[in-house]
């Protein structure tokens, strides 16, 4: 597919645009008006190219991919889509004869926020690598009018604002009103015999319908273009308006418009952390009904039955969130097509896959049983009949009751839904090796000694030209000058990058470009935060969600205790060292909201106490997001993960830094394990304790209060934090880490001071520190998210790509 367009066509279609779309005149626009111009000729494109893909694909009857999640982490997408098609320079120059520059409209999109963090950035990188390895693939998920809350802070304390971003990002979205399908609620089931046929009927349930917008993602050159389909819920009766008002009812038939409207309003901002409120199981299943009447309708317009879905499409269940998409299926085999349950079982069975992203039990979700019976009554039944059948197989395996009840859907009142996912799935699999192991040996293990062959692993990956060619192109300029352009489709090719291991010219390009990186962020720091940085400072970055298992306390710990050193000893040999924190907090996660002002108040205080600020700064980032870590992660030098091990399920945000040349300084947690294992001992730092380490210091009953006793340094930095910086006392924070500490903070401090310790060592020496940086970025390559496409498609989907060079036979009809 060729997206090559002149100069002179460029700004033809922008004028175009301009004044018939956007209804002003060339010369009269904005950056805003250029930018929605740009980004809608670009969408013209992508629809031009998804139709010519999806025509291959139907010529060669390629398996169709479902990638079904509840959150979709997008980000920006105008530079992403003209950097994979080849013509962000045409563009470029285009718009500069207009006197118009790409980089500033670039900057009037908004992030598409639809999503909390790596489970929804995970899902955006995966539409990209599905796109450019050839799969034909539909994203599912709900186009929520408000996504990720944006985060200010007030003294310290976290406040959360309206993410209304709907006024630049909807560009992006082509509304599809002739698909829009109905979504049933509430009501009673009435259950009668004819002719030997079961006939259900679902009455008096509420109706709301599910509208769908489309965006597209272009994979690298174009040839592959993958289809985001979000749903919007809006009333189903808006039909009826006119008549409702014309009988008086008008006020009634706008209240039930409000009440479906609700269904999409807001993205949950809980991450790993499930509420169990009820709008959140209806925005569930919403998304899953829309989504899987529109797979089956698809699916028979071409084939005219469904015995063959497991051939021709898989489903992928990213998390537990959308596993209400089995029982639907069911629903509409039994109820609607006249399957019988074996059959429809098996099929449901073969197509669908599953893919788990935590081993937390908070993190588990369940739905009580009242709640779920009332909102969806036909969808219980058919949970109750595979959970009746699931137990019966199992007991007549003679699988110990026990056991039995553990595994069941439904126990103890509740619908499990990771329970459902292993029972009706072909394949269960974890997000790192180390994840997929625990899975077997933990929450999964009852399931794994009856059910062994279900369980795989495919490790996480990054959309790297993303995060490397887009994010830090003077990096990647300086790769491609070095070997070739090849890594840019095939990732492994960085390896090519180990013969320049010790290389002084390039290290010294390496250290260059990073330096112009840090000075870009510190312009950022000032602009924002209104402090000054030291470019040749250390950049020690943390970026991810603000949770307890992630241990920014732990981090925020030790800069407090190498405060308390460092004012004693203001004249003590240390490099100059920029701690930089960005993370949201779920908006009801006190401790974690604590921890935020924490940091901020330590930060203020370090940063104006002139016996350190030379040395030390602190800076927390406001409103982390995709755009801030593209900006930020090519500037640092070191990746924190910090994890307590076997906590953290893969994390992504390490191989996005390990790509651009940071090193890690980690557990061995998630895939941490993995990269430790691509770049050898010498080229991360690792400290703390292991996997069994934490669990035999757990049953050998940990006590951090006696660590808290014997250790002056904690000591004296848990006291402080006690007592306060900026007039705040964070004693709840110290209570917890001297009374429980639920994530060994006090058992791995003293190996994580040595691991800092020695990155100050290692970064003296320039041309060691970049050394490592390379190397790091060299064996980057297996976290592509293209290779794990190509691991679910081979491992579990058993799908194809589109082949490139397709031998067809056209019809002359078709032109
Ligand atoms: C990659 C990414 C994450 C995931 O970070 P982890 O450290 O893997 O948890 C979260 N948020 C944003 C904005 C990201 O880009």
């Amino acid at each position: 597919m060729n997206y090559k367009i002149s100069k002179k066509e460029i700004q033809e279609q922008i004028k175009d645009k301009l004044t018939h779309e956007l209804s002003v005149e060339w010369q009269d626009a904005t950056d805003e008006h250029y930018y929605k111009a740009v980004a809608l000729i670009v969408r013209d494109m992508l629809v031009k190219g998804r139709k010519k893909f999806k025509d291959v694909a139907e010529q060669t009857d390629t398996k169709n991919i479902y990638y079904l999640c509840m959150e979709f982490l997008l980000g920006r997408s105008l530079k992403n889509n003209l950097f994979n098609l080849g013509i962000e320079d045409d563009f470029r120059k285009a718009l500069s004869d207009l006197n118009v520059r790409l980089d500033n409209l670039y900057e009037m999109e908004p992030d598409a926020g639809l999503g909390n963090g790596g489970l929804g950035r995970l899902a955006a990188c995966f539409l990209d690598a599905l796109a450019t390895q050839g799969y034909p693939a539909m994203g599912y998920s709900l186009r929520y009018e408000y996504g990720i809350f944006r985060q200010k802070l007030v003294e310290g304390w976290q406040t959360e604002l309206p993410d209304f971003w709907l006024p630049g990002g909807q560009v992006w979205f082509q509304p599809v009103p002739t698909r829009a399908v109905e979504v049933h609620f509430d009501g009673f089931i009435e259950e009668s015999w004819n002719n030997q046929y079961h006939v259900v009927n679902h009455k008096d349930y509420t109706k709301v319908l599910a509208v769908p917008y489309d965006l597209y993602v272009a994979g690298m050159d174009g040839r592959g273009v993958s289809r985001l389909r979000v749903w919007a819920a809006t009333s189903a009766e808006a039909d009826f308006d006119m008549k409702l008002f014309n009988g008086g009812d008008y006020l009634r038939a706008m209240e039930q418009n409000a009440m479906a409207e609700v269904i999409t309003k807001v993205l949950y901002p809980e991450d790993n952390h499930p509420e169990g409120k009820s709008l959140r199981l209806t925005q569930q299943y919403f998304l899953v009904s829309a989504t899987v009447q529109d797979i089956i309708r698809r699916h028979l317009f071409r084939y005219s039955t469904l015995d063959n879905l497991p051939e021709k499409a898989a489903i992928h269940l990213n998390d537990t969130h959308p596993v209400l998409a089995i029982p639907e299926m069911m629903r509409v085999m039994l109820d609607e097509c006249g399957y019988g349950w074996d059959q429809a079982w098996s099929i449901v069975n073969r197509t669908v896959a599953y893919t788990n992203h935590t081993v937390m039990a908070e993190a588990l979700e369940c739905w009580g049983v009242d709640l779920f019976r009332r909102r969806l009554p036909r969808i219980y039944q058919i949970i109750e009949e595979i959970n009746r059948r699931f137990c019966a197989e199992m007991h007549a395996r003679g699988v110990d009751g026990q056991k039995v009840g553990r595994m069941a859907p439904l126990n103890d009142g509740y619908v499990k839904m990771a329970n459902l996912a292993v029972v009706s799935t072909h394949s269960v699999n974890g997000v790192s090796k180390l994840h997929s192991e625990i899975l077997k040996q933990t929450v999964f293990q009852d399931f794994y000694t009856e059910m062994p062959e279900k369980f795989r692993n495919v490790t996480n990956g990054i959309a790297y030209r993303r995060w490397l060619n887009q994010s830090n192109p003077e990096y990647a300029d300086l790769i491609t000058e070095l070997i070739g352009d090849s890594y840019i489709h095939n990732a492994a090719r960085l390896d090519r990058l180990l013969k320049y291991q010790d290389d002084k010219a390039v290290l010294e390009k390496m250290a260059k470009i990073r330096r112009h990186n840090k000075e870009r962020m510190a312009d950022y720091i000032l602009k924002n935060n209104g402090v000054t940085i030291d470019p040749d400072s250390i950049f020690d970055v943390q970026v991810k969600r603000l949770h307890e298992y992630k241990r920014q306390h732990l981090n925020a710990l030790d800069i407090l205790a190498t405060y308390q050193w460092l004012r004693e000893n203001p004249s003590a040999d240390f490099t100059p060292r920029t701690y930089i924190f960005g993370a949201k907090a779920a908006p009801g996660y006190y401790m974690a909201k604590q921890i935020i002002q924490f940091i901020v108040n330590l930060g203020n205080t370090i940063n104006n106490d002139p016996r350190v600020n030379e040395k030390m700064k602190v800076v927390y980032l406001e409103d982390y997001r995709v755009t801030l870590a593209e900006l930020l992660i090519p500037s640092a030098d070191i990746s924190q993960q910090i994890s307590l091990a076997g906590t953290e399920a893969s994390g992504t945000s390490n191989m996005k830094f390990m790509i651009n040349g940071a090193v890690t300084l980690g557990t061995l947690d998630g895939a941490n394990v993995e990269i430790h294992e691509a770049v050898g001992d010498e080229n991360i730092l690792l400290f703390g304790m292991t996997t069994p380490q934490v669990e035999q210091a757990k049953r050998n009953g940990y006590i951090p209060g006696n660590i808290y006793q014997n250790h002056p340094v904690l000591h004296q930095a848990i006291d402080e934090m006690g007592r306060g910086f900026g007039g705040v006392s964070f004693q709840q924070i110290s209570d917890s880490l001297r009374n429980s500490d639920p994530y060994m903070v006090l058992a791995d401090f003293d190996d994580y001071v040595r691991a800092r310790k020695k990155s100050m060592e290692l970064y003296a020496n320039s041309a060691q520190w970049y050394r490592i940086g390379l190397t790091n970025t060299a064996h980057a390559g297996c976290f592509s998210a293209d290779r794990s496409i190509r691991d679910y498609a081979t491992e579990i989907w058993s799908a194809e790509p589109v082949p490139a060079h397709p031998k067809i036979h056209i019809a002359p009809s078709q032109k």
